[in-house]
């Protein structure tokens, strides 16, 4: 969850004028080569927050359908072998509803399982993926997007933990009750104390540390603290597109060098300085969007979520922000790639959470990014890294370490 209805991350337009029709790019054609790797790999995507669709009882996941960017169909066209549904919620939820809610999203990611048994199979570890992968179904994986949805008790995060949940965000875009965010004024100069027993607490159940959002200082709070890698879920290169959340060089190298793996997000906020500049210039486009979709959606988060990537693609439509091609995406791996290998970068798209560019419209095109890869002479074994196997990895090192601090999982 990237799109915040008001703030510098949103991606905003001035509002009132006709709708326009919205021009897909044409896919482009993959190469045999590419498609054969890309279909025999498996996919990790560490970042989606259609969870938010699958808490209205009438959305059906085993359904294509015409908008949003992710559903069974569309997961298999793209050749995705394992999601992270986002559990998230606002940052200005807490305490005991923030609990009941993240649950209720962990119950809706659940049901989906239950529901579609011979697509989707919940998985819990790196092998678990790799069985659901060898059985021709997609693994099922979920990361809790905030820490504020633990209500400050460790208790409330081994619960997440024995429900399944494989990763927590520190924060999400506000700081919680012990962590900066990276969006919002410093608080506790990082983490705080209890933040670092977060951490450890999660190194111990074996639940990886997700650095997304949060605070360059809770980046190098956690990277002390930490016994396990870690990684940003859904983050891209900074040097790239100046977004706070974005990562430095320097952060990305010294997350590399503890293990970690940053996954690239797609949002054209952060990874396009010049789309980020045009919402920056105009924050009159912020309240307008802010005031359309409350309009067009009232408090249904879902819809408010699809509602924006519209709103934003009128805009581009009538130029009134730049239009963003998914190469994009490209050049953000390419640049963590040069600066730390290939062996510390994955994918974290962020769909149905995020505005996507043009070309990556929903999860069928994800072959375009093993074609591209290859196209820049990436071997086969890296790009095979890049697409989910540093993912699993991570989560290979997480489990033993677990393990070694006789954690449960
Ligand atoms: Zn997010």
């Amino acid at each position: 969850m990237t799109r915040m209805l008001s703030g510098t991350l949103c991606a905003a337009l001035a509002i009132g004028l006709p709708l326009v029709a919205l021009s897909l790019s044409e896919s482009p054609s993959i190469s045999p080569r590419a498609r054969e790797l890309h279909f025999h790999s498996i996919v990790v995507d560490t970042h989606d927050d259609t969870t938010q669709r699958l808490l209205d009882p009438k959305f059906d996941l085993g359904a294509r359908h015409s908008d949003g960017d992710v559903d069974i169909p569309r997961m298999r066209e793209g050749g995705l072998g394992a999601i992270f549904f986002s559990i998230w919620i606002s940052g200005t939820i807490t305490g005991q509803p923030a609990v009941d809610r993240a649950l209720q999203q962990i119950n809706a990611v659940r049901e989906q399982v239950r529901l579609h048994p011979k697509d989707l199979a919940l998985a819990t570890t790196a092998d678990e993926v790799r069985r659901a992968h060898a059985a021709g179904k997609i693994a099922v994986l979920m990361g809790v997007e905030g820490g504020h949805m633990i209500n400050s008790d460790l208790a409330v995060l081994r619960n997440f933990a024995s429900l399944g949940v494989r990763y927590m965000t520190l924060t999400h875009s506000v700081n919680d009750e012990w962590a900066d965010s990276s969006t919002d004024k410093p608080a506790h100069n990082g983490l705080t104390d209890f933040g670092k027993q977060v951490v450890r607490e999660m190194n111990g159940l074996g639940v990886m540390v997700d650095i997304s959002h949060v605070s360059d200082k809770t980046f190098y709070d956690a990277l002390a603290v930490t016994s396990a890698p870690m990684i940003a879920s859904h983050s891209s290169c900074r040097a790239l597109c100046d977004a706070p959340r974005n990562m430095t060089d320097q952060m990305i190298k010294d997350l590399a060098a503890n293990g970690g793996v940053i996954q690239i997000n797609y949002n054209v906020g952060f990874l396009s300085q010049e789309f980020r500049n045009a919402t920056k210039d105009n924050p009159q486009f912020g309240e307008n969007m802010e005031a359309e979709v409350k309009k067009r959606c009232g408090e249904d988060l879902a819809c408010q979520l699809l509602e924006i990537e519209k709103i934003t693609r009128e805009a581009v439509a009538q130029g009134k922000l730049p239009r963003v091609e998914w190469t994009a995406i490209i050049d953000h791996i390419d640049h963590a790639v040069k600066l730390v290998g290939a062996d510390h970068v994955g994918l974290g798209s962020d769909f149905d959470g995020a505005n996507m560019p043009y070309g990556m419209d929903d999860a069928s095109h994800l072959p375009q990014i093993t074609d591209a890869l290859l196209k820049k002479g990436y071997s086969e074994s890296d790009v095979e890294k890049i697409l989910g196997g540093n993912t699993l990895r991570v989560m290979q090192q997480v489990e033993a370490i677990a393990k070694k601090m006789g954690g449960t999982q």
